[in-house]
């Protein structure tokens, strides 16, 4: 395999489909009192429809041979940042470009090498913004969305839609791109939740952790697994019981406050 080209290391894939980008717009509903936050505008197909009909766009691109051909054309509305966004503090960039009373959405088809950080960066800044459209690669977007009882169900289902509402909203195929990739994508709306839907914040990073344990093998039975990371079979047993449970149930068919409810009861002291 030969060396990768620059175009290549970033996951440049510019959408040209005119249907696919004004289906984009208006899941972004760009309006007069926003700040778009734009994650790899690449040579603005996006960029310059919100401009159109936003109030603030700041794009953020890591290339600068795009950034330098962006502000050829760069309307008043348009910041553009040059820089890596997995490499800066976004909650910071946020405050210091909003103006209040603003409605802070977030936007990007990025390179899919990056979508799991993207993810968490989206967590991250999940009570500043309003909504997020992203496009990613279909097989996560089905995981991401995924419901319980259904093969793609996982700790990360369970972890977005704790905070987002998510919808998947439409497919793209590869030729919509130019280059076009390999796979398949789908967008994405996230919008942001009042409150947590399944389990409190505080407990996020020790919940997501006992999710990975539950999900570790999925053929394994939920008990089974959790024995494995160390729990007492009785334990998890008894409490699958108390819950009216089969103990044979595996976690994929469980709703995610089924699985809050067994993660705080194992937590008690027995
Ligand atoms: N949004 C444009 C479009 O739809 O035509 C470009 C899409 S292209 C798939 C992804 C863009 O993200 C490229 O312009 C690339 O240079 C930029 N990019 C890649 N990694 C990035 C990063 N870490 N931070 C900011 N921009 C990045």
């Amino acid at each position: 395999m030969g060396r990768k080209t620059r175009r290549q290391l970033l996951g440049q894939h510019f959408l040209h489909e005119k249907k696919i980008l004004n289906k984009i717009i208006e899941a972004i509903q760009p309006g007069p009192r926003d700040l778009i936050i734009e994650i790899g505008p690449g040579q603005g197909a996006l960029t310059f429809f919100l401009t159109e009909k936003a109030g603030q766009v700041l794009a953020i691109e890591k290339d600068y041979a795009l950034v330098q051909a962006l502000e050829k054309n760069q309307p008043e509305n348009l910041e553009i940042i040059a820089g890596d966004v997995l490499k800066m503090d976004l909650r910071s960039v946020i405050r210091n470009y909003s103006l209040k009373p603003q409605t802070i959405k977030l936007a990007g088809n990025l390179p899919y090498h990056i979508s799991s950080q993207i993810l968490f960066l989206l967590l991250e800044v999940r009570d500043l913004i309003e909504r997020a459209v992203f496009l990613f690669q279909k097989e996560l977007a089905e995981r991401i969305t995924a419901a319980p009882g259904t093969k793609k169900y996982a700790p990360l289902s369970i972890l977005l839609q704790n905070y987002f509402d998510c919808q998947t909203l439409f497919q793209v195929k590869p030729g919509a791109f130019r280059p076009p990739p390999k796979v398949d994508s789908t967008c994405l709306l996230f919008l942001t939740r009042d409150k947590p839907q399944y389990f409190p914040e505080s407990h996020q990073e020790a919940f997501f952790n006992f999710l990975k344990n539950c999900f570790a093998q999925r053929r394994k039975t939920l008990s089974r697994n959790l024995e494995t990371s160390g729990y007492r079979k009785e334990q998890v047993q008894e409490i699958l019981t108390g819950l009216g449970l089969e103990w044979r149930i595996r976690a994929e068919a469980l709703p995610p406050e089924t699985l809050y409810s067994i993660y705080t009861l194992l937590k008690k002291p027995s």
